[in-house]
């Protein structure tokens, strides 16, 4: 590491290629002042007017060995995983459609909407017990107590529960109760978290981020099966653009475009996707038509009323005529398969 000193108010520190250091900065009124920081790539500290460089005890941290292949490589036109989450098998030649409210906000709501996804036969029940919300005024989730809930009534129904885990510490405190922990759209790159996910043995629905490209989703989804989890399902949930008359943008030709690159199953959630209760049904047939292995939808015994997300909670009675038209088009989609 090279300090440099420019005549001007500032100091250019350089990091080596190999070693990393920490830089320790003097007396100043820079906000860094007695931070030990990592550097690995150049950094301009502004207004420092001396600087003391020491080599720091700070491990370095190493790559993983990088494989020939990208481990969600699709190595043939026939290479597929099937991801298995409680009896719903993702990837396979079932369409799994998992349906639940945003939020877990009661015992009444849950068990109300368990009951009803048991008399339609579905077998995976989302919930969120900790919800990443835009304004930090909105509901967070029911936490822990959540958790356990879901737990509980996943058992009772034998439901399979899929609810979003948000950080590396409420990894094993959901471990126990919930069958498959989400990530969520805004936390697809908050990298300690899916290399902690590559510890558990739970599978992973991975949501694609708000703005992110088909690469960037795939690499973090190589994150996880790079630290040791293979249990990756990917989810398509709508990408950001100009235009707000929809909450997202679908991007339903993500679909069979991962297909063609990756081996892992790719569900599609209309609900996010769309923001809108009556495009969801139809945005659902798009995800079906075009071969998604599941489909991911927010649902709610009293939609108006959801804590999170009302506008696009569709009713029981939307949910029972999903399930219906679902069944139509899976009889389509099987004869134009057995046409290939
Ligand atoms: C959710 O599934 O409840 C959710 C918050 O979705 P996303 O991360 O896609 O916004
Ligand atoms: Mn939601």
């Amino acid at each position: 590491m090279t300090p440099h000193h420019p005549a001007t108010d500032h100091t250019v520190v350089t990091a080596g290629d190999t070693a990393r250091h920490c830089a320790t900065i003097g007396a100043s009124t820079d906000p860094l002042l007695g931070h030990a920081i990592a550097v690995d790539a150049p950094v301009i500290l502004t207004n420092v007017s001396s600087v003391s460089v020491p080599t720091c005890s700070v491990k370095p941290v190493t790559a993983l060995q990088k494989p020939a292949q990208p481990l969600h490589h699709k190595q043939h036109p026939h290479h597929q995983s099937v991801v298995t989450v409680g009896k719903a098998h993702f990837g396979a030649s079932e369409t799994v459609l998992v349906a639940g409210p945003c939020a877990a906000e009661s015992e009444a709501q849950l068990l109300a909407v368990a009951k009803h996804l048991k008399s339609l036969g579905v077998k995976c029940l989302r919930a969120g017990a900790f919800k990443p919300r835009t304004s930090p005024y909105a509901f967070q989730g029911m936490g822990a107590e959540g958790v356990e809930l879901l737990g509980r009534i996943g058992r009772e129904f034998d439901l399979a529960i899929i609810s979003e885990v948000m950080a590396v510490e409420q990894i094993a405190l959901m471990e126990p109760h919930v069958d498959c922990l989400q990530v969520g759209s805004r936390n697809m790159q908050n990298f300690d978290l899916l290399k902690a996910l590559g510890k558990t043995t739970r599978p992973v629905l991975l949501k694609r981020g708000l703005a992110a490209t088909i690469d960037e989703f795939l690499n973090a989804a190589e994150y996880i099966m790079a630290h040791g989890n293979p249990n990756v399902i990917l989810c398509e949930r709508g990408i950001r653009s100009f235009d707000a008359a929809t909450r997202n943008v679908l991007d339903i030709a993500a679909v069979p475009l991962l297909q063609s690159r990756t081996h892992l199953p790719v569900v599609v959630d209309p609900s996010h996707a769309t923001g809108v209760r009556h495009l969801v049904i139809p945005a659902a047939r798009a995800a079906m038509a075009v071969g998604a292995h599941g489909i991911m939808v927010e649902a709610h015994p009293m939609p108006e009323k959801s804590v999170s997300d009302a506008d696009q909670a569709l009713s029981f009675d939307d949910l029972t005529q999903l399930v219906g038209e679902l069944a139509h088009l899976a009889v389509a989609m099987q004869q134009i398969q057995n046409t290939h």
